[in-house]
């Protein structure tokens, strides 16, 4: 299948941060993080409003998995997922919240806090991750989507299985290099600081399997 282009200032907003030199990689956890909680609330405010859904507190969560083997994170949600439809729209073009539209190109280029101070959102993954997939089943449909990106080229969706309704996004770690180190997104230890940094506001249970030692 062929692969769609990111529209522009998606694409100028995706080179600023693959090339970012910026320190706080880390903050890209955060964004996926809020995302996730984002689509939680928007599935607990659907049950509110509809009388044949209930909302059981203990079903919602956010999983963050790290596997050193596959070189792989994985932040799965038990939110309300995405259409394929939505999949296009939201994460291949930049968010009406994101932070490009209110600034200039000069800007960006002297902003070093420019990431700290706002939400870059979902392409804050490309820092890390040299493929991201998102695979997400909507409220309410039986089917669900592939949504995959190696970053500036474009991206790819296709029909997959997933049995439950929310979103997994898979990253594949990036390796290191002599001046970067990425190992660091793939140890529990230094993954477990990141969340309590950036996410400790979450109002839902952020789970992570540890392994014994
Ligand atoms: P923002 O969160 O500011 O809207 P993002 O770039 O972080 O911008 O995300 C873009 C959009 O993609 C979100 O508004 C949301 O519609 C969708 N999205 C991203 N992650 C998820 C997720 N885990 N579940 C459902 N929708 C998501
Ligand atoms: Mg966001």
């Amino acid at each position: 299948m062929g692969k769609t282009e990111f529209k522009a200032e998606s694409k100028r907003l995706l080179d600023l941060m693959i090339n970012s030199i910026y320190s706080q990689k880390e903050v890209f956890l955060r964004e996926l993080i809020s995302n996730a909680s984002d689509a939680i609330d928007k599935i607990y405010y659907k049950t509110l409003t509809d009388d044949n859904l209930s909302f059981n507190q203990e079903d919602y969560y956010i999983k963050v998995d790290p596997n050193k083997d596959k070189r792989t994170l994985t932040i799965t949600d038990t939110g309300i997922g995405m259409t394929k439809e939505e999949l296009e729209k939201n994460l291949g073009t930049i968010a009406k919240s994101g932070s490009l539209s209110f600034k200039s190109e000069n800007e960006i280029k002297d902003g070093h806090d420019i990431i700290g101070q706002f939400g870059v959102g979902f392409y804050a993954a490309f820092m890390v991750a040299d493929n991201v997939t998102v695979i997400s089943k909507t409220l309410g449909s039986d089917e669900a989507y592939k949504w995959e990106s190696q970053g500036s080229d474009g991206y790819t969706i296709e029909p997959t299985d997933k049995s439950t309704v929310g979103t997994e996004i898979i990253l594949t770690i990036k390796e290191n290099t002599e001046d970067e180190s990425y190992d660091e997104f793939l140890d529990e230890n230094r993954l477990q600081n990141i969340i309590k940094k950036y996410s400790d506001f979450i109002r839902y249970p952020i789970k992570m399997d540890v392994t014994e030692q």
